[in-house]
């Protein structure tokens, strides 16, 4: 089996050629903007869209109308008109929203290349810049196919996308294990485990929250507006890394421990409309950890289960299937029929684990996959 795994290392520009990545971002950042302006406006003329060939075909015009254009590799702005193709497609399948326009203050931009870059030990080759210097701090697998310089504030760094072959195993299913999420503990699975929220998280997230309100009363333009979007930014950083580093440990021993697992379908596209900060956070959290688990379930040959969200798991006794009311409020699931009385998300894991298993002995193994896309399961940090 193929599967597509990123690596991401730490690059070390100087600074002529941090000069170069910020023209070379930007430019891929304008040239979406503009795609994405000119779909507007054609949708509002024609009710129809621009696909790839369309937005490609403007390419040699653009960069003689913009002539900061002809700096970037022209592959590289080919790649934008993919990106965008795709980003647009995503809207009609329903998986994501529709594009929005790229923010420069957000210093979050990135660029492609598919071809003409070379990997060495200490530096990558990167077309129209030269060689950069990067940190390998841990070697890559399979076939490198194409590399993406993104900026993260002031740093850049360098994604690898590489093919992997992985050779296939027998599938077992003695040990399904069942995972409830949750806002209070992060997990409770079906074996009693509880898998609680990262220490830090929760003090970081309250100081991010006090930084963003400063940073709303700061007079826009102005130098102490901008300082202090730096310092938001670091703590976002910050936290992304503390709830990856986690994601990543807990998933990774899931998936070594259990033959596999069976989650709820969550609606967190719909849960990511509150803005609650804490709450979004920990939506964020959610979706990651159910990508993760199903791209390491597949890579590892385990089962990957999503129960519909609708089943009520926290409702039925898994003892004796009776089903009771179970408001939001009530911790504990006190059985009136069979008297049993066990932690409520403990109750539900159970459940979950149930209908997973049946599941797997039902269809001869047909795993149901959720509607993530293959292209994402390979951020590998
Ligand atoms: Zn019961």
């Amino acid at each position: 089996m193929l599967v597509q795994k990123g690596f991401r290392y730490r690059l070390k520009p100087t600074n002529e050629q941090k000069c170069m990545l910020l023209q070379h971002g930007g430019n891929s950042r304008f040239l979406w903007n503009y795609f994405l302006k000119q779909n507007i406006d054609y949708y509002k003329e024609t009710g129809k869209f621009k696909f790839y060939h369309e937005l490609a075909i403007l390419l040699p015009k653009l960069k003689k109308e913009y002539s900061f254009l002809s700096e970037s590799f022209s592959q590289s702005l080919q790649m934008v008109a993919r990106q965008f193709d795709k980003a647009l497609k995503e809207v009609f399948k329903k998986e994501k929203g529709f594009p929005s326009f790229k923010k420069k203050h957000l210093l979050n931009d990135s660029f492609t290349c598919p071809q003409k870059w070379r990997l060495g030990r200490e530096f990558v080759f990167i077309p129209k810049i030269g060689e950069v210097k990067w940190i390998k701090h841990r070697p890559l697998q399979g076939e490198p196919k194409s590399i993406t310089i993104s900026q993260d504030g002031d740093k850049w760094y360098c994604s690898v996308l590489c093919k992997c072959k992985i050779e296939k195993q027998e599938k077992k299913k003695d040990n399904i294990i069942g995972i409830d999420v949750g806002l209070e503990k992060f997990a409770v699975l079906s074996d009693g485990t509880v898998i609680n929220n990262p220490k830090h998280l929760k003090k970081n997230e309250k100081k991010l929250a006090k930084e963003q309100r400063k940073l709303s009363k700061k007079q826009k333009g102005s130098k102490n507006r901008f300082k202090q979007r730096m310092k938001v930014r670091k703590l976002h950083t910050k936290i992304k890394n503390v709830r990856q580093d986690f994601l990543h440990k807990t998933t990774s021993h899931m998936i070594v421990k259990y033959d596999g697992v069976v989650l709820e379908d969550l609606n967190v596209s719909g849960m990511m409309k509150n803005h609650y900060l804490a709450k979004s956070i920990a939506d964020v959290s959610w979706s990651e950890f159910k990508r993760q688990l199903e791209y390491k379930s597949k890579w590892n040959f385990k089962h990957f289960i999503l129960i519909d969200r609708f089943t009520p798991t926290s409702k039925t006794c898994s003892n004796c299937g009776c089903i009771q009311d179970m408001p939001l409020n009530k911790r504990q699931f006190d059985c009136p029929d069979c008297g049993v009385s066990l932690d409520r998300d403990f109750n539900a894991s159970i459940n979950i684990c149930r209908l997973g298993r049946s599941r797997i002995n039902a269809c001869g193994v047909e795993e149901v996959s959720s509607t993530m896309k293959q292209e994402k399961e390979c951020s590998v940090n």
